[in-house]
């Protein structure tokens, strides 16, 4: 290996959240992963502070939910909408408690945090190489392989390097994006909002008394969204309007009249303002040959529902497991268009929904809301869950929900969570003895995919009597494979996941 040239199997570029929880999914399968990322800090821009549930859970199945809970919080306060004059027109309760993913449903977070929770875990594996401050300028695919040239920020000297897989974490400019194809679907939103983060003054009488819930003021002359991230920070996003000045809407002038109903100078200090085109797009190729694109780089989602990066983390949950087996010659890489086709219609769903919310809030007709939530009446106050779309035609065994859908956690007797029996690989859950019962090729095939069988209590029977199944197959991912009444059925569906492994559709 001479000096400015190195090979892996894995190279990522970019290290936003998307590339580092790749990274650290990746990292425990038997190959070499480097990453590429052209600025030395972590990006400290006013970006996302909500995730979800399920996304908790991918770090939990990362080994981290320990890390990240402390640097996030979680939240049942759900989201106030007020009309033109301030009126309550909506209070959409979240849901109390732990949710259906074994954590609770909202956490909000400061985004630089969380990044950097993700690198310190990265220097944890000897097969994670970490490369900061080379700009990714050239890649290509040459026949097995892929090429990349770096350009290094301190003396502009060029490294070049070889991989098996390259994955473009990139974000919204991808260059591994661009290299594939320049096209896109555009899902219809393409509009400025200015996005400002407040470090509050902590003894401001003000401060102390602004909301601990989000508050969208759907408001059509000047649509708003104010946030609570934590005891010390606020967020506010608004929309910029077609007769303001872009030049003056980020001076502090500009956005202390705005906040003037709330706040004044001497209650807090703006930390960042910035104007953002938020944009509502999925890229038309994903994948060529050996690059894959992952996160911001393959969709982008207008921010109302705080589900753009939550979409990249499923991405990176959904590709690490395939790419793992993959590069250790478990499966053939044909599998990895199926992460493709899986993700491409999941992602939709929700841009689509944040899309129609960002409608409904500049509309401030309180109809559109209560029809957007769904109820009866303005009055009615209905916890709001996350959408659990099904999966794109992929690796499971199609069908009606909950197929193909994320599955539920359970906890056990002593109260700790399923997934932990086995983070990050298959669970078949059953009340079929399935220990005693399964032989031969069932058995070896339950061997040969470290499937762990976990015998089903209380809260799985529960589950399994709604379904009115047995067994219940879950991926890596949380996705549920297939289900099975009897032990004929497990066989079957053994089989079938054997086989779709094989990249063999029934
Ligand atoms: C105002 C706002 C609010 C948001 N709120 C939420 C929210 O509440 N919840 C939510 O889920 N999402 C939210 N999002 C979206 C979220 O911030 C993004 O989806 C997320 O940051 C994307 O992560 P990523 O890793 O894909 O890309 P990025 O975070 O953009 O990271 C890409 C990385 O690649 C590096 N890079 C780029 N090109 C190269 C190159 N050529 N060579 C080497 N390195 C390169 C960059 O430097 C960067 O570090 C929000 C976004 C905005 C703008």
């Amino acid at each position: 290996m001479s000096d400015n040239y190195a090979a892996y199997n894995i190279i990522i570029v970019g290290l936003g959240p998307v590339g580092a929880i790749m990274a650290k999914l990746l990292a425990n399968f038997n190959l070499t992963i480097l990453i590429l990322e052209k600025t030395r800090e972590i990006n400290s821009s006013p970006r996302a502070i909500h995730f979800d549930g399920e996304v908790m859970r991918v770090f939990q199945n990362a080994g981290l939910a320990a890390h990240i809970k402390k640097v996030a919080r979680s939240t049942h306060k759900g989201m106030h909408f007020l009309g033109e004059n301030n009126e309550t027109l909506l209070i959409r309760k979240g849901v109390e408690g732990v949710g259906e993913q074994g954590w609770e449903n909202n956490w909000y977070f400061f985004q630089p945090d969380l990044e950097k929770v993700l690198r310190e875990s990265l220097k944890r594996h000897p097969n994670i190489t970490i490369r900061l401050g080379e700009n990714v300028t050239n890649l290509r695919n040459v026949e097995s392989k892929t090429q990349v040239v770096t350009e290094t920020d301190l003396n502009k000297g060029k490294m070049y390097y070889e991989g098996d897989w390259i994955i473009g974490c990139d974000g919204a400019k991808s260059l591994v994006s661009k290299s594939m194809s320049s096209k896109i679907e555009d899902l219809g939103l393409d509009e400025k909002w200015l996005v400002i983060d407040l470090i509050v003054n902590k003894d401001s009488l003000k401060a102390a008394s602004l909301p601990d819930y989000t508050i969208q003021h759907c408001n059509p002359k000047r649509p708003m969204t104010r946030c609570y991230i934590n005891s010390s920070r606020r967020r506010w996003e608004i929309m910029v309007l077609p007769d303001d000045n872009i030049e003056e809407v980020t001076n502090a002038k500009f956005i202390w009249s705005i906040l003037k109903p709330w706040l004044s100078p001497r209650d807090a200090v703006i930390e960042r303002a910035q104007i953002y085109t938020f944009h509502s797009i999925i890229k038309t190729e994903w994948r060529s040959s050996h690059m894959i694109l992952a996160g911001d780089s393959a969709h982008q989602s207008p921010p109302f529902l705080g589900q753009g990066l939550c979409a990249g983390i499923r991405d990176a949950s959904s590709l690490a497991w395939r790419l793992g087996w993959v590069i250790e010659g478990k499966v053939n890489k044909n599998i990895i268009d199926s992460y493709v086709q899986e993700r491409k219609s999941h992602v939709r769903e929700f841009i689509d929904l944040a899309v129609s919310c960002g409608k409904t809030i500049k509309s401030g007709d309180p109809k559109l809301i209560t029809n957007y939530f769904k109820l009866e009446n303005i009055e009615q106050k209905n916890a709001f869950d996350f959408p659990k779309p099904q999966l794109g035609s992929g690796i499971w065994m199609e069908g009606d929900p909950p197929l193909g859908q994320i599955s539920p956690q359970f906890f056990d007797e002593v109260h700790a969570l399923s997934d932990y029996n086995a983070l990050y690989k298959l669970i078949l859950f059953e009340r079929l003895a399935l220990k005693e019962n399964l032989f031969g090729k069932s058995l070896q095939i339950v061997k040969n995919w470290d499937i762990a069988i976990l015998r089903a209590n209380k809260a799985v029977e529960k589950w399994f009597d709604c379904m009115n199944v047995n067994a219940t197959l879950v991926r890596p991912d949380r996705y549920i494979y297939g289900m099975a009444n009897d032990l004929e059925g497990v066989v079957d569906m053994l089989d079938c996941f054997q086989r779709a492994m094989n990249g063999k559709k029934d």
